[in-house]
């Protein structure tokens, strides 16, 4: 050796020496030839009686394989084993002081030589593992907090943030951010109709306008702070917590941009789905409890705007708390007067009016249901019938009317034949027109009674005909079965008489708004008139609802009104009631 390779050689061992990694020559069978300070350290608390004599032996209870690897390796030279780990067991922390304990992994090299000698690599890789565990617990709490669909964060997230912000400024009247509660008014529909992949596209097109429309601070209005956050809370549930909003105008200036900007149709698999949204606003000041609590509240809000028609927005108040939760107790109250028998129905008479100087008694009936509560007595449909809508106890319901009314229609048949009504008018309401499965019910519920489809009108009210494209095309399937459809409330919704021919209905029916104003208001008496000459035209039939004076009945009837409804002839009666009314000579002032 010259000097100069002897000096390399001793920088190498000086190097191999203070190494931060230890460093183990050994024989085939083990024997420790040689090990660096750092080796000694890691291995000297796996030995049981103080030596360092055999490498396998100290490894014995955490790497008994380790012998039996270094003998089936028949290269050579080369790898026996890499980064092998192993766990040394818990130890107390430096100092002695038990705070935190943690298991020591060491982790083993073993490279071969030649046959007569390896060498192992030894490190302590405790740090190294408890990182990665770190990083895998990361992992999976962010997926538990993120929604698989949108990427968003989930409720769960979000509730999280809400805390954090009501904290960060427990004066309420200071806080400066948000909760906008998003919900689309008829999204069952679109899977219903267009199927779940088709949803999810449009939820998923969602996310990206929410985010791409915060983002944009400058179009929604003040550029948002640091707590801004969109999440998605449930299926079509988004709620977005706005930041730096110091007004009430602030926030509804950005909301009514998402609000417009989400009710943009979307595009989906060859469709065009048009989506109304409603959303409840809350803002900081009126942010009480904890974050569950204002969720609450916000969805609340959402809840109002839906019950206003949808596609809109509500401000939350406290007195909405109220209604909800009375809501909430009809919704109960309600479920158990379906099982418990509590509903029934009542039948109004739908006299014809062009018979000669009477009335045709027996031209038809409108069942109206009718609900005898236990302790508050009887309660109006128009106060049940929304609440049934929105808890999903309408398609129940409205079974019960029907095979209700239907089984009476076939009664009075049986009994009075030829006189008994000759039609059965029966209310549909707009979630049950949603609903894809209602052509069939129909048809089974007539079969199940032995009811010529012809005896039955369907009603429906005008503005709910008129504005949506599905609701049309339920009631053209509803006619294929051959019954006749009516128009409810005409003159209150949307449509107008020049659109009434779009329509697939064979019956008008006046509101009753028009014809208690026919006696005194002349304008209201044209508009009757044109709306019997155009639903003439059109070779539809018309009924005037609410008739209450003789004045009222002789003037729908001079005009040509076929038919006619109201407490003049009869308030809505049960149908024992009917048989007896049908078969009634006494004369019913009609003009
Ligand atoms: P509607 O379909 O317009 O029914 C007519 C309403 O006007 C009935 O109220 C009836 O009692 C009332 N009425 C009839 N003639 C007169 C009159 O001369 N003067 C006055 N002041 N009122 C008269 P009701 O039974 O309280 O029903 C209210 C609404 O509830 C109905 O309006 C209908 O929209 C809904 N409804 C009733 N029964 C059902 C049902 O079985 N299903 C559904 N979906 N809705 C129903
Ligand atoms: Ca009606
Ligand atoms: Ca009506």
């Amino acid at each position: 050796m010259t000097a100069d390779t002897n000096d390399n050689y001793e920088a190498l061992v000086q190097f191999l020496y203070r190494a931060p990694i230890g460093l183990a020559q050994v024989s085939a069978s083990g024997a420790i030839e040689m090990l660096n300070p750092m080796a000694a350290q890691l291995l000297m608390p796996l030995s049981t009686d103080g030596a360092l004599d055999n490498l396998f032996e100290v490894l014995a209870t955490v790497a008994p394989t380790l012998p039996q690897l270094a003998r089936d390796f028949d290269e050579p030279a080369g790898v026996v084993c890499e980064s092998l780990r192993v766990s040394l067991g818990e130890s107390a922390h430096a100092n002695g002081v038990a705070e935190r304990r943690q298991s020591r992994v060491l982790s083993i090299s073993l490279l071969k030589f030649d046959n007569g000698s390896m060498m192992a690599v030894l490190t302590d890789a405790t740090h190294e593992v408890a990182r990665a565990h770190q990083e895998l617990a990361k992992g999976l709490h962010d997926a538990a907090r993120t929604d698989a669909l949108t990427q968003m964060p989930n409720r769960a997230a979000l509730r999280d943030h809400l805390q954090q912000l009501m904290g960060l400024c427990p004066d309420a009247a200071a806080r400066e951010f948000a909760v906008v509660f998003i919900n689309c008014d008829r999204f069952k529909l679109i899977n219903d109709t267009l199927g779940h992949a088709a949803g999810d596209d449009v939820l998923g097109l969602m996310a990206g306008r929410l985010r791409a429309t915060l983002r944009s601070g400058d179009r929604v209005g003040p550029a948002g702070g640091p707590g801004q956050m969109a999440a998605r809370i449930g299926s079509d549930e988004f709620v977005i917590i706005l930041d730096g909003i110091r007004a009430l105008d602030d926030l509804l200036a950005v909301a009514r941009r998402l609000l417009d900007v989400l009710s943009l149709p979307y595009q989906t698999c060859g469709n065009q789905i048009s989506c109304g949204i409603s959303m409840g606003l809350l803002t900081g000041a009126e942010a009480s409890g904890d974050a569950d609590a204002v969720l609450q509240d916000a969805s609340i809000a959402m809840v109002e705007a839906k019950r206003a028609g949808g596609a809109r927005l509500a401000v939350f108040n406290p007195g909405m708390r109220e209604r909800a939760a009375q809501r909430g107790a009809m919704e109960i109250a309600l479920r158990r007067a379906l099982e418990r028998g509590e509903l029934f129905v009542l039948y109004q008479p739908v006299v014809g009016l062009q018979h000669g100087s009477g009335i045709d008694r027996a031209a038809g009936v409108e069942a109206l249901v009718r609900w005898q509560h236990p302790e508050r007595g009887m309660v109006s449909p128009l106060e049940f019938i929304g609440v049934a809508e929105e808890c999903g106890l309408i398609g129940a319901l409205g079974d019960f009317v029907l095979t209700t009314a239907c089984a009476d229609f076939m009664h009075w048949q049986a009994v009075l034949g030829a006189r008994a009504p000759h039609r059965m008018a029966v209310n549909l309401s707009r979630a049950q027109l949603a609903d894809p499965g209602l052509k069939n019910r129909v048809q089974e519920i007539l079969q199940a009674c032995g009811m010529a489809p012809d005896c039955l009108q369907l009603e429906i009210t005008e503005s709910l005909a008129a504005q949506d494209e599905t609701v049309q095309g339920r009631l053209h399937e509803l006619k294929t079965l051959g019954l006749t459809l009516a128009l409810d409330d005409f003159g209150t919704g949307y449509s107008s008489l020049s659109s009434l021919h779009l329509l697939p209905v064979d019956t008008v029916k006046i509101d009753r708004s028009f014809v208690s104003q026919a006696e005194t208001s002349a304008h209201h008496r044209v508009l009757i008139g044109a709306t019997l000459q155009v639903a003439r035209s059109l070779g539809m039939g018309t009924v005037a609802e609410g008739i209450e004076t003789a004045f009222q009945a002789q003037f729908v009837r001079e005009i040509g009104c076929d038919k006619g409804q109201g407490f003049l002839f009869s308030r809505p009666v049960s149908a024992a009631a009917i048989l007896q009314w049908v078969m009634d000579e006494a004369p019913v002032a009609a003009g």
